[in-house]
């Protein structure tokens, strides 16, 4: 007999007829004996609709009273599952997040959770009940009701999963796991069995929208075994994992993210002079902005260009501040784009093989795809390339990598 914690998002639980389904699911697992906690999102859409109602009253809520509202999405399906469960016999009991006492810093919107209690669900548990938990909210110390940020529901799962020392956590969502790369784009693109924490925490913050970081970083830290499964087909999904031995039979390339959030920066003409760097970069995280790729050029007469990326949504301001700086500087001037796309290849395999990121540049040579900018960590190589050519990119690089499914009847 096992206890697993079972997350399921805002898709799996969008209508009537959805939960349901989760609730005959839920039983499955019942009748088989395991103990369940389940971790539920809101409707799909609903957190959606809460903020807006908000943003009606006031452009900025206060974010105690936002808290107080976008809390309720999930307080609905819990009710909702716990009466499906026990309308087929199955006795549930839910809990928000207070009620469990899922204590969380009073950062509200992204608080962290400091502590779980898990006295009350352990004596459901023990007669027989499944624990289903409303997701993405906790309660500070002074009794605030407080939410973990968007897509925080699969951070309450892993929590949980940790405080409980579940013998799995398994996240049900709208896809069958972990892909190569993101399926609309390449049809091509595989179900991955396994993939290490590491790989999954460089995906997530390259752009691939399975889980949210948070969750995975928490896993990886407590080591919290998480799988990620689609909610009503059947299949093994993804297995998030810590070891890296039993994954040496993966290519070296694990997969590709991309995303276009970010816009480019460029200063021209700055003296190459000590202290440059932080005299532009300063002002801009004075802003509280925050800066992805940098690249600073090899001077010339004296002078550099120096470029970086940021957030889309931090563009416009980010283009301000710069433009102050360079006038401080005396710089030559300042040029933005916000046409840009990011494309990562991600793998653990990177560490013990040499010219990977020569193999990336040459295929995306053979495309003829101008590379404005690289970066690179242990596991992973960026590259930022125009935005019209992304989709071209990513199809070359899942080719070039051997990351390709075979077509049907090869
Ligand atoms: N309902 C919240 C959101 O939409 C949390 C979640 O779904 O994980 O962000
Ligand atoms: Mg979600």
């Amino acid at each position: 007999m096992a206890l697993i914690v079972q997350k399921f998002g805002g898709t799996s639980v969008g209508s009537i007829e959805r939960i349901e389904q989760v609730a005959d699911k839920v039983k499955k697992f019942r009748d088989a004996g395991d103990d369940l906690v389940i971790v539920l999102s809101a409707m799909s859409g609903e957190t959606n609709r809460l903020i807006d109602l908000a943003k009606q009253i006031s452009d900025q809520p206060v974010t105690r009273e936002l808290d107080v509202i976008i809390s309720t999405g999930e307080q609905v399906t819990i009710a909702l599952l716990a009466m499906a469960l026990i309308k087929r016999g199955v006795p549930a009991v839910s809990y928000t997040g207070a009620q469990v006492r899922i204590l969380t810093d009073s950062a509200h919107s992204k608080a962290r959770i400091l502590q779980i209690d898990d006295q009350k669900i352990r004596n459901d548990l023990k007669e027989g009940r499944v624990v289903v938990v409303a997701g993405f909210q906790g309660v500070d110390e002074h009794g605030n009701i407080t939410t973990l940020g968007r897509g925080g529901s699969d951070t309450t799962g892993v929590a949980l999963a940790a405080a409980l020392k579940a013998d799995e956590c398994q996240i049900y969502t709208d896809v069958d796991g972990v892909y190569t790369t993101d399926p609309r784009v390449v049809s091509q693109a595989q179900r991955l069995d396994k993939i290490t924490f590491e790989e999954m925490l460089e995906m997530a913050s390259l752009g691939s929208k399975v889980l949210q970081i948070r969750a995975v970083e928490f896993a990886g830290k407590y080591n919290v075994p998480l799988r990620v499964l689609h909610s009503f087909k059947e299949g093994p999904g993804t297995l998030i994992t810590i070891d890296e031995e039993e994954t040496m039979e993966q290519p070296i390339i694990s997969g590709i993210a991309f995303n276009r959030d970010e816009a480019k920066l460029t200063i021209r003409g700055v003296p190459d002079t000590p202290g440059v760097a932080f005299k532009i970069l300063g002002p801009i995280s004075g802003a509280n902005i925050e800066v992805d790729m940098i690249v600073q050029n090899v001077a010339h007469d004296n002078t550099t260009d120096f470029t970086f990326t940021v957030h889309r949504n931090d563009y416009q301001a980010a283009l301000q501040v710069l433009e102050n700086t360079a006038v401080e500087l005396a710089a030559r001037k300042v040029v933005g784009d916000t046409k840009i796309a990011k494309v990562s290849i991600v793998g653990v395999g990177m560490r013990s093989h040499a010219g990977v990121a020569s193999r990336m540049f040459e295929a995306l040579a053979k495309d003829n795809i101008n590379i404005q900018m690289i970066s690179t960590s242990e596991i992973k190589v960026s590259v930022v390339i125009e935005e019209k050519y992304l989709e071209l990119a990513v199809r070359a690089l899942h080719t070039a990598f051997e990351l390709d499914a075979p077509r049907q009847g090869e």
